[in-house]
């Protein structure tokens, strides 16, 4: 069955934390799936992204050309986004090792873009033409690399997906509101109302 790449799976703010977010059920063996399994959902993630992290890549596409061939690489590039990104969020510290591996999947898929990477052309402006996943997945992750931004990246307590809290005074606990809150919600306003019939 395909995803529906919607609003919310791209609710990390950043593409490079949306792509991290691909893995479901991350931390729990059983549970754990990967959409990228499916080669043919890279294509869709990425035409999504495009519309969905059209400020991070000013409109332009994003493009995986040949999706079983590009798998791999994509999938290690996502893995090493998600090991460096995952313990600053989490308040703990990445290795070094976890920066290094972060910048050299980085390397090779910019190296393998052939992009501009003037002002204007690394995430959009004048230069037209379609971005490459891999390529925008490591110049999202880079732009990530400022103490003022990975001190905003954060872990949803409901689903464990990464995001950026942009939000004004760094309050956001959740990925979404719209979903994760209203679970969230809804499982306290359910063991109150268990609690309340348990005391009867
Ligand atoms: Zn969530």
């Amino acid at each position: 069955m395909s995803v529906e790449w919607n609003a919310h799976r791209f609710s990390g703010g950043a593409l490079a934390l949306a792509a991290a977010n691909t893995v479901v059920h991350r931390a729990d063996a059983l549970k754990r799936f990967d959409r990228f399994d499916d080669p043919n959902e890279l294509s869709r993630f990425a035409a999504a992204a495009a519309g969905h992290c059209a400020e991070e890549f000013a409109g332009r596409s994003i493009v995986v050309s040949d999706p079983p061939a590009e798998r791999m690489a994509i999938v290690n590039l996502r893995e090493a986004i998600d090991r460096l990104f995952r313990p600053v969020a989490a308040g703990s510290t990445a290795g070094s090792d976890a920066l290094a591996d972060l910048l050299e999947a980085s390397a090779g898929a910019i190296r393998a873009s052939a992009i501009d990477v003037s002002a204007e052309g690394a995430t959009g402006g004048a230069v037209a033409g379609p971005v490459p996943l891999a390529a925008a997945m490591a110049i999202s992750a880079l732009t990530l690399l400022r103490v003022e931004t990975l001190t905003r990246i954060k872990i949803c307590p409901n689903c464990g997906w990464l995001f950026v809290d942009r939000s004004r005074n760094a309050s956001r606990l959740w990925c979404d509101m719209a979903v994760c809150g209203n679970r969230a919600k809804a499982r306290r306003h359910y063991g109150k109302a268990r609690g309340r019939e348990a005391e009867a």
